[in-house]
């Protein structure tokens, strides 16, 4: 059988004979035998060892076991007399790969908060929290691939290196081909960044959206996911430097279908975790926010509350709290307005459309209005925005026009244009950030705590 500790406790039978790897995470010794309890990262819960005295080295093999030590185990599977679980493991053979000095390691036997364990990124993915944060992160993305794959949407693969501001938001870390030694310097020796990249301009992307509307005008519906990079030099608890996103852009497509969409997704991205995770999504429930099982399921089986950015207006206007924002029609919502609206009125998540055109990127559609354009956040609660998206501006003159309003150089963006006069088509797609949904599912406040290597201003180890 497999040998995975998962695998064991769902599956393992009294007296088969199995090898595990793994790290100890607790030693108990008695006086005929010593219990440990061994992880290797598979699942929450972890595989009770029992090592008798008639191990070859008993003494020696027992002090070396200490919290933190790697090793195999061979052995027979038995049934566990103790309460919670079927399965544990008379060990016949230990192999230590390494020991771990005790009094040093850090992960000591009690629980410690998300704050310290960021500053030993390195080790945390050992503690209950962070193991049961990767899988579901793992399955997350598992989730997201079949959803669209199902559907038929290609997955496409837009670079990372680009010459495009999609945003328009001044985000953008700029590449360089440079070394300390070459770094052009202008007449007064001050540095001189205006061409960076073997004399052209490249950034690190901050959307694959532009290149994904690219696609879809040849293969009709199609998704990115991958790294993007914003130099947001905010420390807020839903803002990385370097952060993943889920973009699917859909030719033949208005902003109806794109909310419906974005819904179906999400909802079908819960449901694949609850199955596959559901331990994992227990232990979240019981130790981190104990809304995360009531959340998953309210969104599995409701609707999305749906309202127009200047209804959502009206609601902040009307309420009775007072913000650290003022609310008047024509802002951009900030976090307090949007967690207002999902969080404590809706008590879902709510899809705003049709925001100022003045608060928004270039290639959103206008609407008739000529004041509004077909967007849609999606706003969850104790988060805010998770998704942007938008029908995308298809006619020629009018995306021209709002190129020049916004400032941008038509000669730039040549080849979007020339999308809109070789049979251009309505579309539409939506950004998700990765991290935000894994902090969405698993109820956990920081970013930092859901992504392997959080990158942010404070946080710039790895
Ligand atoms: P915010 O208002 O929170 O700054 P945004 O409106 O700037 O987000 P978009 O440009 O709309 O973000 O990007 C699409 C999605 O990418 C967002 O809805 C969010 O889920 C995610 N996202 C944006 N910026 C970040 C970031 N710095 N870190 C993590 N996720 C992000
Ligand atoms: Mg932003
Ligand atoms: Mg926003
Ligand atoms: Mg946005």
């Amino acid at each position: 059988m497999n040998n995975r500790i998962i695998n064991i406790l769902r599956q393992g039978k009294p007296e088969e004979k199995v090898k595990i790897q793994g790290w100890v995470r607790t030693k108990r010794e008695l006086k005929e035998f010593t219990f440990i309890e061994v992880s290797d990262g598979s699942s929450l819960a972890n595989l009770q060892v029992i090592l008798n005295q008639d191990l070859p080295d008993y003494n020696n093999v027992i002090k070396k076991l200490s919290t933190g030590a790697s090793l195999a185990v061979e052995g027979v599977l038995v049934e566990s007399p103790a309460k919670g679980q079927k399965i544990e493991l008379h060990a016949q053979t230990i192999t230590i790969y390494g020991e771990c000095d005790g009094k040093d390691y850090p992960l000591q036997k009690k629980r410690h908060s998300l704050e310290f364990l960021r500053t030993i990124a390195h080790l945390r993915g050992r503690t209950n929290t962070l193991g049961a944060v990767m899988r579901v992160r793992n399955a997350c993305a598992q989730a997201v691939h079949q959803f669209f794959q199902e559907k038929g949407f290609l997955w496409v693969h837009t670079p990372i290196i680009t010459a495009s501001d999609c945003e328009g938001a001044g985000e953008l870390f700029t590449v360089t081909n440079f070394n300390l030694d070459n770094i052009p310097r202008n007449d007064q020796g001050k540095t001189d960044y205006t061409e960076d990249f073997f004399g052209k301009k490249a950034y690190l992307t901050v959307s694959g959206q532009l290149e994904a509307e690219i696609m879809a005008m040849s293969f009709e519906n199609v998704y990115t996911f991958g790294p993007t990079f914003r130099a947001e030099n905010s420390n807020t608890s839903r803002h990385l430097a370097e952060f993943w996103m889920i973009e699917p852009e859909m030719a033949f497509c208005d902003l109806e279908g794109d909310q419906n969409l974005a819904q179906e997704f999400l909802k079908y991205v819960f449901k694949y975790v609850l199955d596959h995770c559901p331990e994992d999504m227990e232990f979240f429930n019981l130790r981190i926010n104990n809304t995360v099982l009531a959340n998953a399921e309210n969104i599995i089986n409701n609707e999305f509350a749906r309202i127009t950015y200047t209804e959502a207006i009206n609601l902040l206007e009307k309420c009775d709290r007072t913000f650290q924002f003022p609310v008047e029609w024509g802002i951009d919502l900030q976090s307090e307005h949007e967690r207002y609206l999902a969080e404590e009125y809706f008590k879902k998540p709510v899809i705003v459309t049709n925001y100022p055109k003045d608060i928004k990127a270039f290639y959103m559609r206008l609407n008739e209005d000529q004041k509004t354009v077909a967007a849609m956040d999606i706003l969850a609660p104790n988060i805010g925005e998770i998704i942007g998206g938008s029908q995308r501006e298809e006619r020629y003159d009018i995306l021209e026009s709002r190129i020049k309003e916004m400032n941008i150089d038509p000669q730039e963006l040549w080849w979007y244009l020339d999308l809109r006069r070789y049979g251009t088509v309505p579309h539409a797609g939506f950004g998700l950030g990765f991290e935000r949904l894994v902090q969405f599912m698993t109820g956990i406040d920081n970013i930092r705590d859901v992504i392997p290597f959080p990158r942010t201003p404070m946080n710039a180890e790895f």
